[in-house]
């Protein structure tokens, strides 16, 4: 019964992600995509986004090799930015706390749209214990596709926890029940807010996975 944890807006923040994926987009590809290239991208992993718009500046898709060289110049600028003395995340404390509370008892994953070597910096200067399996964004795998596969040959119930509404999306598209971190998923569900503590996360999530066993 894997519960996922999206890592953006729902472990923390790292406030200019956008920004850095523009610019080493830009030293790669001769130019940096702009705000409007990026608006008109519709998925929510880094494979779907710079696929997307390497399809709008080249016309045609990306492939591995566009995509590996991509996430070494992504994960280049972000240990630039944020290295001892430079810019440091926002840590959701009581949630991080609480996912490593969950992990004593049950298996967590932590399911993001950060292409993998992005996600395991992310993690690691978040503090998330090594031991807890990731799951980054993969070649032509769409967020919906990377929960499936972090569920491979574990009986439910399982649980997506996530802050936008593609992870709610993602998370009734795989057919798992969704908790939310913050105020921008709208919808019936249960949510939490980023500063709650670890028990109250620990609770919500047995409360949620008590009630899909009755199910
Ligand atoms: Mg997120």
């Amino acid at each position: 019964m894997p519960i996922c944890f999206d890592l953006d807006g729902t472990l923390g923040h790292f406030s200019s992600g956008f920004v850095l994926l523009r610019e080493a987009l830009g030293d790669l590809w001769g130019g940096t995509p702009t705000v409007e290239e990026l608006g008109r991208c519709t998925g929510s992993t880094d494979w779907e986004i710079v696929d997307d718009l390497h399809r709008q500046r080249f016309g045609r898709p990306l492939d591995e090799v566009g995509y590996q060289a991509y996430e070494a110049a992504c994960v280049a600028r972000f240990r630039t930015a944020f290295c001892p003395g430079g810019q440091a995340p926002v840590a959701f404390r009581g949630i991080l706390a609480g996912l490593h509370l969950l992990a004593v008892t049950r298996p967590v994953w932590v399911v993001s749209g950060n292409a993998p070597g992005l996600l395991a910096f992310k993690a690691e200067v978040l503090g998330i214990d090594p031991a807890i399996p990731r799951l980054g964004s993969l070649p032509r795998h769409s967020r919906t596709s990377l929960i499936q596969l972090s569920l491979r040959g574990c009986p439910g119930p399982h649980l997506y926890i996530g802050d936008r509404p593609h992870d709610l999306a993602a998370a009734q598209a795989a057919g798992l029940p969704f908790l939310a971190i913050g105020p921008a998923v709208p919808g019936q569900h249960p949510s939490l807010d980023p500063e709650v503590e670890a028990q109250e996360l620990v609770d919500t999530v047995e409360s949620i996975l008590g009630a899909e066993r009755q199910n």
